[in-house]
């Protein structure tokens, strides 16, 4: 991942190190977790008269990250949703990268009071580029002792920085076990809810089966491969997802905004292991999101030409 050159901060393009990109120790978000934040990608569109690059999916991602502030009781610094989404743009054109990911962020003012009360929003939108995030073919999984935080603790669609402790740790315990990812159950129930950062398909003949939202973030990225499934003739569930079903499926994979679609090899749960030989429907599937983002199928109204 290489970062980029500027930052786009309160509606300053700045450099990278500038000391107005930097949070004092006394920050409450930096205290208390309570940054709200997204992670958008934007790909290189070939030969297009709009443009060399397109954000997918900017709106839903803006809207996502408006949603996550209110929850934090909080605006951005006052920006609308079309000027966050003209400052995602700018960030994009000035860094000068065709293809990578974007990172806003808005944080909460100085002072150590817990109370979040009416401080204003600062906005960071940082840019890289990306490539790959789970690499190879495959990776490899297994079913960690930690589960989701429960949906009374927070809402679980908000995209809060210090929820994301639970991701971490998860994360951590599956990288120490010798994975590449953890698989997290729900809290409440202990059905199958998501990765760390991504959410998770299973594939039984050729019906895509996804665990229902409710008790983990159900993506734009999960959203999208639900749309493009039902369109290219494939069933779409939405459904609880025992863990044990995990060895009668015939395929796996991961999905969000970072990882794309990436194939599941296998999966460790209780003390059994699922290995996933093939990859037929996901690749399917993996070939239709890549061109969609890629603006070589329909659904233009889901890119952002810059
Ligand atoms: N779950 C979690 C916990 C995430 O952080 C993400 C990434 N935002 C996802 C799922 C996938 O969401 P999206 O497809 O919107 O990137």
């Amino acid at each position: 991942m290489e970062r980029g050159e500027y930052i786009w901060k309160d509606g300053k393009i700045i450099p990278w190190d500038d000391d107005r990109a930097k949070v004092h120790v006394s920050n409450h978000s930096f205290n208390y977790g309570s940054p709200v934040y997204e992670g958008i990608r934007f790909y290189e569109i070939p030969k297009n008269k709009k443009g060399d690059s397109a954000v997918f999916r900017l709106e839903d991602h803006v809207n996502r990250l408006f949603h996550s502030a209110s929850v934090m009781g909080n605006d951005l610094g006052g920006y609308s949703k079309k000027e966050i989404s003209d400052a995602i743009v700018e960030t994009v054109k000035v860094n000068k990268f065709k293809e990578g990911y974007i990172r806003p962020i808005i944080y909460f003012g100085d002072g150590i009071g817990i109370d979040i009360g009416n401080k204003s929003g600062e906005v960071a939108i940082m840019a890289f580029s990306w490539e790959r995030y789970l690499e190879g073919e495959g990776v490899r999984v297994c079913v960690t002792s930690l589960r989701k935080l429960h949906p009374r603790t927070t809402d679980t669609n908000a995209k809060i920085s210090g929820t994301y402790f639970n991701s971490v740790l998860a994360h951590k315990e599956a990288r120490e076990k010798g994975y590449d990812e953890c698989l997290m159950l729900s809290c409440k129930n202990a059905q199958i809810a998501e990765g760390s950062g991504e959410n998770i398909f299973f594939v039984k003949g050729k019906k895509l089966i996804t665990p229902l939202g409710g008790d983990f973030l159900s993506g734009v990225t999960r959203e999208t491969i639900l749309t493009l499934g039902k369109e290219n003739g494939l069933e779409v569930k939405e459904r609880i997802v025992h863990p044990c079903e995990i060895h009668n499926m015939d395929e796996a994979f991961f999905c969000g905004t970072a990882v794309e679609i990436t194939p599941i090899s296998e999966i460790k749960e209780s003390e059994k292991t699922k290995k996933y030989e093939t990859h037929e429907i996901t690749n399917q599937i993996r070939e239709i999101y890549m061109s969609t983002v890629q603006g070589k199928n329909d659904h233009l109204e889901w890119l952002t030409f810059v």
